[in-house]
């Protein structure tokens, strides 16, 4: 990609309303715009960043044997009516509208019920699971308070798996090991594994615990009290003397800290599923209840969190996992040797699959440092007369001082190297 064609500018400046960290770097680094408190949209680089996420939920998923599927936004009251969640005495966030003949309709802030309505066309027999649709898409909650960023939304991108089993063991096996594995593969790839801890939470309707995945951060809106050395945590929200003994966690052993909630997986037992008509036969003719889980993730809060647990103070800084570009590239003078030279390595990087971003425009050096640093891609390569009288181009990492002169003819091996080695 050539700066000269992306539209987006740096700010020195974040707009004086954001008071969360992450979307102001964001904000002023031109990866997202802030439509109204809770609502952003994303830009180019910000869409690559949250597609990159979604990619690696994905893979995680389909591994475990998740199928994507995409629902509705608009609900139909009748069948959360149902379970009895429309009631925004019991549920409090909902959107809801009207169509033009008046029906009123929910915009989706989960869709247990949708997805257990669509998949009974289909399932009838123990044969039909388990199964474990999942899908990545924008929910809509009316939050009360609206002001961690991205890690907050009034709009937001999850991913939701519904697990459907035939029995308890079965479902057990899927919640207690298989998705729990495969969250902290995901969590592993967005290098967030050392810092990401099973936590016991609250349970909601159905079971006494829900598993959260939280990730500790100052900024946090989460209380947990951790034991480090069995990676485990309990929410504050479930704290308790009684709760620590059923979980064999000792008092002494817990620290206090502050966490971000990145994922949660509830045991839903067959409470929706039997509410909304849904069985199997076994193999004895016998009609039998389907078991259900669900497990979330936040894509656009993860990316918020990225944003804000690896910045410094000259702006983002990218996992190579999740960064737009892999490189950024800056032709630092007019001069035609110095633009030749810029461009065939350009075209090199490019044609050998490693991301670029070119900044090509007529701005101050200066100005192409601060928005390398800014952006935050993990590597940075300088062109200039300087650079090409000291042999080459410059290479430097966004977080080290590694500086160092590289022949044109070998940099292409080394960024393959030094990228390697970030992953
Ligand atoms: P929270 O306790 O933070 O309000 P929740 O328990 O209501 O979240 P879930 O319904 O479990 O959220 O959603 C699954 C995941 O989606 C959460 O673990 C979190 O990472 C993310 N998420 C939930 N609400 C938001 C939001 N308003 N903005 C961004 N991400 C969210
Ligand atoms: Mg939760």
């Amino acid at each position: 990609m050539r700066r000269s064609q992306l539209f987006i500018k740096t700010k020195k400046q974040a707009p004086a309303d954001e008071t969360a960290k992450n979307a102001q770097l964001l904000i002023r680094a031109g990866y997202i715009h802030k439509e109204m408190a809770g609502v952003y949209s994303y830009l180019p680089l910000g869409k690559i960043v949250i597609e990159k996420i979604s990619q690696i939920v994905r893979e995680e998923m389909n591994k475990i044997g998740g199928l994507e599927v995409l629902m509705s936004t608009l609900q139909n009251k009748e069948i959360w009516e149902i379970t009895g969640r429309w009631d925004d005495k019991k549920v409090d966030n909902w959107f809801k509208t009207k169509l033009a003949n008046g029906t009123d309709v929910g915009v989706g802030l989960t869709h247990e019920e949708p997805l257990i309505n669509a998949i009974k066309n289909f399932v009838s027999s123990y044969k039909d699971l388990p199964i474990y649709p999942y899908q990545i898409q924008t929910k809509f909650r009316n939050e009360l308070r609206a002001k961690s960023g991205l890690m907050r939304g009034r709009e937001f991108l999850m991913k939701d798996l519904y697990s459907f089993s035939r029995s308890q063991k079965e479902h057990d096996k899927f919640y207690n090991d298989i998705a729990p594995n495969a969250y902290f593969e995901v969590y592993r790839r967005l290098d967030l594994g050392d810092i990401t801890y099973k936590t016991f939470a609250s349970g909601g309707y159905f079971s006494k615990f829900s598993l959260e995945f939280q990730t500790l951060s100052e900024v946090g809106e989460d209380t947990i009290y951790l034991d480090k050395t069995k990676r485990l945590a309990v929410n504050k929200e479930v704290y308790s003397d009684e709760v620590l003994n059923d979980l064999g966690l000792s008092k002494d052993g817990l620290e206090e800290v502050k966490a971000v909630e990145v994922g949660n997986i509830f045991p839903l037992g067959s409470g929706y599923s039997d509410a909304l008509g849904l069985y199997f036969t076994d193999e004895h003719g016998q009609r039998q209840s389907v078991i259900m889980g669900c497990y979330g993730i936040g894509v656009s809060r993860l990316a918020g969190l990225l944003a804000e647990h690896f910045a410094d103070e000259r702006g983002l800084v990218w996992p190579v996992s999740v960064a737009p570009y892999a490189v950024y590239l800056a032709c630092l003078e007019d001069k035609p040797e110095v633009k030749k030279l810029s461009d065939s390595v350009y075209s090199e990087l490019t044609s050998a699959g490693i991301s670029v971003l070119y900044d090509d425009r007529d701005e101050r050096p200066g100005e192409k440092f601060a928005d390398a640093d800014l952006l935050g891609m993990p590597l940075r390569l300088i062109v200039s007369e300087k650079s090409i009288a000291g042999g080459g181009l410059e290479l430097k990492s966004r977080t080290k001082d590694d500086t160092q002169i590289v022949p044109a003819d070998s940099v292409k091996q080394l960024i393959v190297d030094r990228l390697s080695g970030l992953v």
